[in-house]
């Protein structure tokens, strides 16, 4: 059999394992499954392409030393960053390594401009490729650059707000697209020279004049641009399954940077146009009262007089690592015969599933754990919430208060409850930075200190 189909057929098994590994990972009940796919799918992907361009080779010795190399260069790289980063750490490696798919894509589209022969239809549709794949690349590129640089905290996070930056972007497509026609004419490299600097420098300021506080949407665009930037590169390369694994990227990037948007009350396009359009009020410093504070002790007590609990974790559950704990802590007071739940925030933490991960890792019962929807009519028959290191996915503010920069994000009604503790370690506002006012009510009592420590100690004191 002709190699060429060998390898069509490979890559056709290895997009329907892909497909079927991101319907896995869309359930935790099958993430390992799901997860599964996926490797088994890479395996046959890069077994496939190792192979394809060996059957091309001139000297297939050399193309497979270094291939062997190189992979042995990213595999030792990738299992060193995969064993230190922090969970917390995720969205800064994430950026970083969509950075690379953006030089990547623009590199293809280079080496295919060089290879290209002079004209013919087929060139011109080729060039639209490699125009298209170096500008989404280039783009990629420096925005994951600087999406890193904001989320690692080695530059300012607040929006740079450029006069008529607007304009400024909008002359950046429309010189790009104008370049194009003048590359699709002559084949020339200046075009493509030129569109890749002001792609570059778009891609920078695109970012960043976006605010830290969007940057997780951000980098989750990031991930759909390079998506359509591996695709692009699949069309250069004539590659289909890189087209289709950059199709499938692109667009669940997309999705999930909507749903993220959608669960947070913001607009789409004002996030990913740099805060176009965007007023947001800030409210100003009301006084809330007085707040009131409870130990570990009191805490072990109210818990083992409730027959209903409700935990809903949020990042400082992640920073504190606190969930092993939890699951302890799950374990004792169920088989104390009390009601435990978890009512989990589409957006609490950092990442879209974040604390599902979490609570996965320390084998929590994946059926006590329940979407926000879910939970949120049964609080107010609930005795005792648990918020545990989450602060804006609580915010009463949020419905109560119109000029709140989180006014009309869906939150957790966890002061519907009959007691609430929060688990922080001080009054510190959090992520949206607004202060709370669930923290003042008079059902809710303060739990200060980190996270992990105090539900320890919860534990060793229950009676
Ligand atoms: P927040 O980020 O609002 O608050 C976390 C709280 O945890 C802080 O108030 C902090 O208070 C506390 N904390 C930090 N470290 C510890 C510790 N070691 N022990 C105890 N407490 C600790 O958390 P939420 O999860 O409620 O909200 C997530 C926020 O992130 C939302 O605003 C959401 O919009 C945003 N976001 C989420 C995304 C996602 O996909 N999940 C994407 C984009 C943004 P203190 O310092 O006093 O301890």
């Amino acid at each position: 059999m002709h190699t060429e189909n060998v390898v069509q057929g490979a890559y056709l098994v290895a997009a329907i394992l892909f497909v079927l590994a991101l319907a896995g990972l869309s359930k935790h009940e099958r993430a390992k499954e799901g997860n599964n796919f996926g490797i088994v799918g890479m395996v046959i992907a890069l077994i496939a392409t190792i192979w394809l361009s060996l059957s091309r080779a001139a000297d297939p010795m050399v193309t497979l030393g270094l291939l062997i190399a190189a992979m042995l260069i990213g595999a030792v790289i990738g299992l060193w960053r995969a064993r230190v980063v922090e969970m917390t750490q995720m969205p800064e490696l994430i950026a970083m390594l969509h950075s690379f798919v953006g030089i990547a894509a623009v590199l293809v589209g280079y080496a295919s401009h060089r290879e290209m022969v002079e004209t013919g239809t087929e060139n011109t549709i080729l060039s639209v490729e490699i125009f298209l794949g170096v500008f989404i690349g280039a783009v990629t590129f420096t925005g994951s650059v600087v999406a890193y640089l904001k989320l690692a905290a080695k530059m300012k996070s607040a929006p740079l707000m450029l006069p008529a930056r607007h304009w400024m972007n909008l002359v950046a497509v429309l010189v790009s697209t104008g370049l194009m026609f003048w590359y699709l004419q002559s084949h020339s490299m200046i075009p493509l020279a030129i569109m890749t600097v002001i792609s570059l420098a778009f891609g920078w300021h695109l970012v960043a004049s976006i605010g830290g506080g969007d940057m997780p949407v951000v980098v989750s665009m990031l991930n759909s641009y390079s998506g359509w930037a591996a695709a692009a590169a699949g069309f250069m390369l004539s590659n289909d399954l890189l087209i289709v694994t950059g199709a499938l990227v692109g667009s669940s990037g997309a999705i999930l940077s909507y749903i993220m948007c959608r669960a947070m009350n913001r607009s789409f396009i004002s996030v990913i146009a740099g805060g176009f359009g965007q007023e947001i009020a800030v409210s100003g410093d009301t006084d809330y009262g007085e707040h009131r504070e409870i130990n570990a002790e009191g805490a072990a007590d109210l818990l083992a007089n409730a027959r209903t609990v409700l935990i809903t974790p949020g990042y400082g559950m992640a920073v504190a690592q606190a969930q092993y704990p939890v699951a302890d802590l799950t374990k004792k007071l169920r088989d104390r015969g009390v009601k435990v739940s978890f009512g989990i925030h589409p957006v609490a933490g950092r990442l879209p599933g974040h604390m599902n991960v979490l609570l996965a890792e320390a084998k929590v019962p994946y059926d006590i754990v329940f979407e926000m929807d879910e939970v949120n009519d049964d609080i107010k028959d609930t005795d005792v919430v648990l918020v545990i290191g989450a602060n804006d996915t609580v915010n009463p503010a949020a419905m109560d208060d119109p000029k709140s920069p989180i006014a009309g994000m869906p939150v957790l009604h966890v002061w519907e409850a009959a007691d609430v503790i929060v688990f922080k370690r001080s009054m510190a506002v959090g992520y949206a930075g607004v202060q709370n006012p669930l923290f003042f009510k008079e059902n809710t009592q303060m739990l200060f200190g980190d996270a992990k420590d105090r539900v320890e100690d919860i534990v060793k004191a229950l009676p």
